[in-house]
C-alpha cells in the first residue's frame, strides 16, 4: 500500500447511500499503517443541499472554521475522531463521526457516513448528535432497524473505549504547507471502483 506524505493534498469525500454529500480538501498530517490524520483547512468545499433521504445536489460551501478540523482515522475502524479548536487556538472538543472504514481513492479518502455523531468535551461530558437522522433513515427505509441498532452499539463501544485524549490536541499544521486551491481539482466527483 502506498501511503501519502505529510503536506500532500487530498480530498476527503463523505458519502451517504453511495453518493457524495460532502467533499472537502484536506492536507495529510500523517499517513501510515496504523493511523491516517488529515487536516481540513478553511476554504472551499462541496456540500449537499437537499434531502439526504430523498434527493440532493452539491453546491459550493465556504468552510470557515479558523483552525480547521483534524480527522484521525485508524484502518478498519468504524469511526473517525475529529478534533475541533476554538478561534483562540485552544482545544474545543472531539467529535466521533461514525462511518464505514475509509477507502483510499485516487483523490484521497472516501467513506460512507453513518449519521450518528458524538460530541465530547475536554472534561469528558458527551452528547449524541443526529440521533433523529438515524430514526428518519429507518422510517424512510434507508436503514433497517438492525443497522440502526448496530450503529448505536458502535457509538456505545467508542464511548466505552474513550479513545481520547489522542495526543493531537495541541497539534498545529505545518506553516510551510501549501493551502489547497480555491477550486476543487478535476475529478473531484468521480467515483471509481475502489479497493482498500
Ligand atoms: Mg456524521
Amino acid at each position: 500500500m502506498t501511503f501519502r506524505r505529510p503536506g500532500e493534498h487530498v480530498l476527503v469525500r463523505q458519502l451517504f447511500r453511495g453518493r457524495l454529500w460532502n467533499v472537502t480538501p484536506g492536507i495529510v498530517a500523517r499517513d501510515g499503517p496504523e493511523l491516517t490524520a488529515v487536516w481540513l483547512p478553511p476554504g472551499t468545499a462541496k456540500a449537499a443541499t437537499g434531502d439526504l433521504l430523498g434527493d440532493w445536489a452539491l453546491g459550493d460551501r465556504i468552510w470557515k472554521r479558523r483552525h480547521g478540523i483534524l480527522r484521525l482515522t485508524r484502518p478498519g475502524d468504524r469511526y473517525s475522531l475529529l478534533h475541533f479548536w476554538h478561534d483562540d487556538g485552544s482545544f474545543q472538543a472531539w467529535y466521533v463521526n461514525l462511518e464505514q472504514p475509509h477507502r483510499r481513492s485516487a483523490a484521497g479518502f472516501d467513506f460512507e457516513d453513518e449519521l450518528l455523531d458524538i460530541w465530547v468535551e475536554p472534561d469528558g461530558k458527551w452528547r449524541r448528535r443526529d440521533e433523529d437522522e438515524v430514526e428518519a433513515a429507518v422510517a424512510a427505509g434507508v436503514y433497517t432497524g438492525e443497522r440502526a441498532a448496530e450503529i448505536r452499539r458502535e457509538g456505545e463501544r467508542v464511548l466505552e473505549a474513550e479513545p481520547w485524549p489522542s495526543g493531537w490536541e495541541d497539534w498545529r499544521p505545518d506553516p510551510g504547507w501549501q493551502p489547497p486551491q480555491q477550486q476543487l481539482p478535476p475529478g473531484w466527483d468521480a467515483l471509481e471502483s475502489q479497493k482498500l
